[in-house]
């Protein structure tokens, strides 16, 4: 998860390869409750890792419920049974209306029936997400329930701590035209209390009705068979029970499938591979398959994967009641972007009163990026852009996962801009590793990959420079020097000479160039391994630098580590921190740093650092090492260190690396075209 304060998605070309989706918000927080009020233990297979189900997840452990995550990735829940073993409890809910909805339902009958009393509140935006007819329902069951802010939102309390008589004689009305979670949150609930028939009038015409239908189907799971009458009345039978299944599978998320789903239909591609959802998934957001294929898209697939090829291109133009995919349908709205006519999606009030208003913020986000959109009540309007239409935009996000998601769609534009992401953390709500899932299936255009180049002397702060900068812009990070410092190690290994005067056998220079050529090397968060050995610390001492310096003045190696330093440079981009970065390896970066320090603040540095390793070091020696080495690196015939033409200078002899750091992004950000 990239947890910084904006993303820049570079320009893209095309896509292939397979994405393995996370589970399904809407399933995974479901399931989770029905296994909490089931009796027994169900162990939930595949379940979405991610803001909502953490938030539920905390909330059902303080009820009491058994949460235990097995050694192989399921996780086994143990019901309450219709018990109620904690009386009170405080639930924070976040921005989840998953969790809020269902457990304010389940909770104010279990406070009725037993006598307890809850509170649940959540994040700001959810104090303004509406519930007051779930609550108005509630209460005509006989719940007492209080708002502890303004009425008809979050926070609520539930329960007076007294047993209440319920009255489940008449049927509960509930409207269905504001939010389809008021009819799942009672659809939950009400098995807990049906002793006799419930039923259930929907006032007003039932919206996103595909949800209500994955409530209808897990309930069957769990034993209880709603008998539904159109869309406007459902009957919970008397003596309804909640039976754990044992086992529940979660399929993949198919809203998260929408932007994969769109991205094979707007890159040239070889084809993308969705797993996790196919074509007989019970989430009403595959339909946004119809959709993607109405606008060109060729899909084919199975029951639990999807295959999408470019087809119609540009892009078909659609006018299209949306109201059966309000999720999935954002990603429409970026779709439309790429078509040959104005796309108009419809039937979308819902948008208004999602995590946030989602018909203002896709058409004020669309309109940074160039576009003429029009909004309603509740339809959008967007034309699509030509190519000089576009513009480069940071696309704010609103703490909404969808937008920040479909937003890195428009990096496929024709004019090669980038895409800021502002806050992509806030994916995490549903898809915490939604942009490097993208950026493993995604070709950049040739060459759009940035490359910010970090070269200077030995010692002079560039390794720590560089991966301070590319944490913050969450792109890759290349200390190549470690790179000659593992041939150094391999030659070590291989029984092969890195001494000064061996190396002019031009024998010797062959075999050291083909060992740089076939190292087994991994960077990874552990660190740096050779051949499967980590050798994060060998490849930092002072021996290994100095025949770094010895070796890297051959041209055959040298040769030999140009293709593996070139790998480097892959979406979203790349820190490269060494002596010939912006000189000879990525000549055409658009931003080098040439870093310098005195040789003696350097040699202090260095000193300190062993120091704090516990290596004891003496300063004079240092400080010799340094300068023979950097005399020896300025002076060799092949890539000698010194400052690109277009380098920035920077003496960092007084500054911390929060100064440097701080230069760094202030220079990158004179350069990026937001
Ligand atoms: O930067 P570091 O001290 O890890 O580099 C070790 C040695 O590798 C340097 O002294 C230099 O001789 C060599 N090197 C190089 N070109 C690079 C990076 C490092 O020649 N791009």
């Amino acid at each position: 998860m990239y947890d910084i304060p904006f993303l820049d998605v570079p320009p893209l070309q095309s896509a292939a390869g397979t994405v393995t989706l996370p589970g399904s918000k809407s399933i995974s927080n479901r399931v989770l409750l029905l296994a909490a009020l089931s009796e027994g233990r169900t162990t939930v297979h595949d379940l979405l890792d991610s803001d909502d189900t953490r938030v539920m997840l905390a909330a059902l452990r303080e009820l009491g419920c058994g949460v235990e995550p097995q050694a192989d990735g399921t996780l086994a829940i143990t019901g309450l049974g219709g018990a109620l073993p904690r009386q009170s409890a405080n639930l924070f809910l976040g921005n989840a209306g998953t969790a809020m909805r269902p457990l304010c339902a389940a909770l104010s009958l279990l406070a009725a029936q037993h006598g307890g009393q809850f509170e649940l509140r959540g994040v700001p935006r959810m104090h303004e997400r509406p519930i007051g007819d779930l609550v108005d329902a509630l209460r005509q069951l006989g719940c007492p329930i209080d708002y502890l802010g303004n009425a008809g939102f979050p926070p609520l309390r539930l329960g007076h701590g007294q047993p209440a008589t319920l009255q489940l004689d008449q049927p509960i009305r509930v409207r269905g035209d504001v939010s389809s979670q008021f009819l799942t949150a009672l659809l939950l609930a009400l098995p807990l209390v049906a002793t006799k028939n419930v039923v259930i009038d929907v006032v007003g015409e039932l919206i996103s009705k595909p949800y209500i239908d994955i409530t209808l189907k897990l309930l069957a799971q769990f034993g209880v068979a709603v008998q539904r009458d159109g869309w406007q009345r459902f009957t919970i039978p008397a003596g309804s029970r909640y039976r754990s299944p044992g086992d529940v599978f979660v399929e993949g998320d198919a809203s998260s499938a929408s932007y994969f789903i769109a991205l094979g239909a707007i890159a040239s591609t070889s084809g993308v591979t969705v797993q996790g959802v196919g074509l007989a998934s019970i989430q009403g957001d595959i339909r946004f398959v119809e959709a993607a294929q109405a606008m060109g898209a060729h899909i084919t697939g199975g029951p639990n994967h999807l295959v999408i090829q470019r087809g119609a291109w540009p892009l078909k133009a659609i006018d299209l009641d949306c109201n059966h995919i309000p999720d999935a349908a954002m990603t429409l709205a970026v779709m439309a972007l790429y078509a040959d006519g104005t796309t108009t999606l419809r039937n979308i009030a819902s948008w208004r009163v999602k995590e946030t208003d989602r018909i203002a913020a896709m058409a004020t986000e669309l309109r940074k990026l160039g576009a003429t959109v029009e909004e309603g009540p509740d339809f959008i309007r967007v034309e699509p852009l030509p190519a000089h239409g576009w513009r480069p935009a940071s696309i704010h996000t609103y703490d909404d996962h969808r937008v920040a998601m479909c937003f890195s769609l428009a990096a496929f534009n024709p004019a090669c801009l980038p895409v800021r992401i502002e806050d992509p953390k806030c994916v995490a709500k549903t898809f915490p590793d939604y942009f490097e899932t993208l950026f493993e299936v995604v070709a950049p255009v040739a060459h759009e990959v940035p490359v910010i180049c970090i070269d200077g002397p030995t010692a002079s702060g560039k390794g720590t420079l560089g991966a301070a900068v590319a944490q913050r812009l969450g792109y890759h990070l290349l200390d190549s020097g470690a790179l000659y410092r593992l041939v150094g190690l391999a030659a070590d290994k291989a029984g092969l000479s890195t001494r000064s005067e061996d190396l002019a056998d031009p024998t010797l220079a062959r075999q050291l160039g083909a060992l740089a050529g076939s190292m087994a090397v991994r960077f990874d968060g552990q660190g740096i391994w050779l051949d499967g050995e980590n050798v994060s610390d060998a490849v930092r001492s002072e021996a290994a630098g100095m025949a770094a310096s010895r070796v890297s003045a051959l041209p055959s190696v040298r040769q030999a580590l140009l293709a593996l330093q070139h790998g480097f440079q892959r979406a979203p981009g790349l820190v490269a921190d060494g002596r010939d970065m912006g000189t000879v390896i990525f000549p055409a970066a658009p931003m080098k740093i040439f870093l310098t320090a005195s040789a003696a603040q350097r040699a202090e540095r260095r000193h300190k650092q062993l120091i704090s390793k516990g290596i004891s070091a003496k300063i004079d020696s240092l400080l010799a090492d340094l300068e023979a080495r950097d005399r020896q690196d300025s002076t060799r015939a092949s890539a000698p260190l010194k400052p690109a033409e277009d380098a920035l200078l920077l003496d960092n002899s007084a500054l911390d690396v929060d100064q440097s750091v701080h230069q760094v992004l202030v220079w990158w950000q004179d350069k990026r075209p937001f």
